[in-house]
Order: C-alpha cells, then structure tokens, then sequence
C-alpha cells in the first residue's frame, strides 16, 4: 500500500462533508472486474460504481482515448464545435432512433434538459401545458427539479419547497397514468426498469399503451436509461425490447465506463431550444466525447449487450438455484441489472460479511440485494460472486 488506511480515514472523517454512509476502507486502483483498497486487499467488483464501469476497471480503451485526446485538445469551449462531439454525436443517432444529441456530466443534468424540453414544448404547442408524470418509487437524480421528479417518500417533505409540476403514479397501472393525464400533461417520464426502486421492470403492454396514449394527446414519452442504457439490459438501450421508440431518452453512467458523461437523445422535431435556452461549460468537452465514443464503440465492437443479456441469465439461474435453501425471492431483472429479496432484513449485513471476504454488492433498501456487475463479467467470476455469497448467507441467515 502507498498510503496508511488510519490517517487516511481520519482526515476523511474530518474534511469530508458527509452525504453517505461510507465502509472504513478507501479504495486505491481497480483493473477489470477487481477493485484494490490501501491495505492491499482485492475485491470482486458487483456494484460498478453503481452500473457505471461497464467496461471494468481502467480498461486500456478508455487510457488510450484519455492521453491520446488530452494530447490534442481538452477544452476549446462550448462556443465552439470539436471533432471527437461531432464524431460521438453521429455514433449515438447512428446506432439509436434519435437524431439530436445534449452531451452532459450527469444523468440529473440530462435529466433536467429533459424536462426542459418537455416543458418548452408545452409551453410553445401545449398551451402552456408544464406537468410531467413519473412513477412512484422512481429516481431520476438530486438536482431540485430531478428530485422533484423523483417519486421517492423520503423525500417528500425535504428540500421544500420543491419544484412544482411533477405528478406521480404506480408503476404498471394503466388506468392510474390515464387518469393522471391532464390538459395541463407536457410528457410522461419512466425507467424502463426502475433502478434505485428495486430493480422493477416495466410491462411491454404498459409500455406500448403508454406510447399510444402519448401520441393520442400529442405528450412526449421520456425514457430515463441512466441507469438501463448502453448494453446494461441485454441491448444497446433498454427502448429496443418493447417495439417503441420514446420521443427522448438520457443516458449517464455506463455511457462514460466511469468517466462523468451523460447525453439526452431527442427526435429532430423536438429540437426546439433557441440560444441559450440550454448549456454548461462541460457540454461536450473533447474529453469526455473521446471517452465516450471509445467507450460505445468498444460495446458494440465486443457485442457486451449479448454478453450483459447470457451473463445475467447465468447469475440468475445461480440465484435460483440457491435460492430455496436461503429463502431467496422475487428474483428479477434484465441483463447485468439484477435484484432479490431477502428473507429478513438483514441486506446491510450481507454487504458488509461480503465485503470482508472480498465482494462488493449492493443493498440499497434493507430487503434487497442488487448486482450491477461491469458488462464484461464472465462464468468464473459470476461462480465466485455466487460461492462468496452462499458462504455469507448461510452465516448471516442462520
Ligand atoms: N436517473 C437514474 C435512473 C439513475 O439511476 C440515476 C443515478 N442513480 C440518475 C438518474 C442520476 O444520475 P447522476 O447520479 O449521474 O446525476
């Protein structure tokens, strides 16, 4: 180790302003699917970042793109045109069904020009029309208006006041979003599969009902696929399962393999900002770009959506296959974005037992265990994810 856990911790604990519950470890370099902290000891990597590091660890290509467009040029401005945001811009429409790209740092900040431009559009087409639905127990990030946005109870009277024109329903009803529409609706806002909720999947009749009803009142469908995006479900966006085509999409997370970068993704006819209407100082700095496009390019050249859709079809007939003896249930999810109940609410020890032998998982409510594994997770370490696992639920749950 280069520096001493202690001392480490102790300025941490000092100089950190805190904002998460944080392990008593720091991590100090990764490669693949392991991560190393200052005492030396390796970890299997099933959090991710949090279904951000989709190729692993410092991949070669994500180095390589870094030294060699930091050579050339980091930042011109965003008064100004670069050649690798016009070369990820044309990958991006190429390989989905949108045709304008927003490039970003977060998914809260894609998020926000998402609802922007829903909002414009309701206010040019819509007769002023600003509401925007969402499901509740979604996440759409910590910004005031993503948090608005966020059907989540926690947050319900935090931060008040908060932004207003967020309405939110249960997910898979049908005739709950019916009612909910208004005259004063602008768009619809969903997770294909809700992340943060608890790894929830929405139904392809719900879906295509949804894209019915939206055209019907003339609203815009907004998928957020920070979370699902970029091979994550088995394909390049999660959209492509259910034979519709939203009017705008954003991504984060993965598309930057842990380099912070979002985009929001939007049909021609909703290229609708006049100068100024949106921007940042990082939007579409060369540097991200690069990463960007080195990083899709690399999950499609690697076909890593087929690996996410046969890889997470192994880890859960694993999970089932344990499953009875630990009272596993409700095991669920789509490609590389899986989740499962616990029989007792002990999700916080499990983390914690398997962390000690050296896997990181990830719980977010007390119930559930979720898995975000990197893209390019294979058989052997998925066995030993599962075999580490195993050991720690058999003490945990005795
Ligand atoms: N949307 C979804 C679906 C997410 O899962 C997240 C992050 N957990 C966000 C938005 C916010 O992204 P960021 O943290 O990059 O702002």
């Amino acid at each position: 180790s280069t520096r001493d856990t202690e001392s480490l911790l102790k300025e941490a604990n000092k100089s950190i302003l805190f904002t998460t519950n944080r392990p008593n470890l720091v991590m100090e370099k990764g490669k693949g699917m392991y991560l190393w902290d200052t005492n030396g000891k390796k970890y299997l990597d099933f959090i991710g970042g949090w279904a951000v590091t989709s190729l692993g660890h410092c991949p070669e290509v994500i180095l390589t793109a870094l030294v060699q467009q930091s050579a050339k040029l980091i930042n011109a401005s965003p008064a100004f045109y670069n050649v690798p945001m016009i070369e990820f811009a044309k990958l991006l429409t190429d390989k989905s069904c949108f045709d304008k790209v927003f490039f970003a740092s977060t998914g809260a900040e894609a998020n926000e020009g998402a609802i922007k431009i829903a909002r414009k559009y309701g206010a040019k087409f819509l007769n002023g029309a600003y509401e925007i639905i969402t499901a509740i127990d979604s996440f759409h990030g910590r910004t005031l208006a993503t948090m608005s946005a966020t059907g989540k109870q926690k947050w319900e009277s935090l931060f008040e006041p908060k932004v207003q024109g967020f309405k939110h329903v249960p997910q898979n009803d049908l005739i709950a979003i019916q009612k909910a529409v208004s005259a004063n609706t602008c768009a619809i806002m969903l997770e294909p599969v809700q992340g943060e909720g608890g790894v929830f999947e929405l139904e392809k009749n719900y879906i295509r009902s949804l894209r019915e009803l939206c055209n019907e009142k003339n609203i815009l469908l907004v998928f957020d696929e920070v979370q699902t995006g970029i091979g994550r479900t088995g394909k390049l966006f999660a959209y492509e399962h259910y034979g519709i085509e939203p009017d705008i999409m954003t991504l984060a997370k993965g598309i930057g393999g842990g380099y912070p970068l979002a985009a929001l993704l939007t049909k021609e006819k909703f290229d609708i900002f006049e100068a100024g209407d949106q921007g940042g100082t990082y939007s579409s700095q060369p540097l991200g770009m690069a990463v960007g496009k080195a990083v899709v390019n690399e999950i499609i050249d690697k076909n890593l959506s087929k690996n996410a859709e046969k890889q997470g079809e192994y880890i859960r007939h694993q999970l089932v296959s344990i499953a009875s003896k630990f009272k596993l249930t409700n095991i669920r999810g789509k490609g590389l974005l899986i989740a499962f109940d616990l029989p007792v609410e002990k999700g916080s020890k499990v983390v914690s037992e398997c962390q000690k032998r050296g896997l990181l998982i990830n719980s977010p409510r007390p119930a559930y265990i979720r898995l975000m594994p990197p893209l390019i997770v294979t058989f052997p370490e998925v066995d030993e994810m599962i075999a580490i696992l195993s050991d720690v639920l058999t003490e945990v749950l005795s």
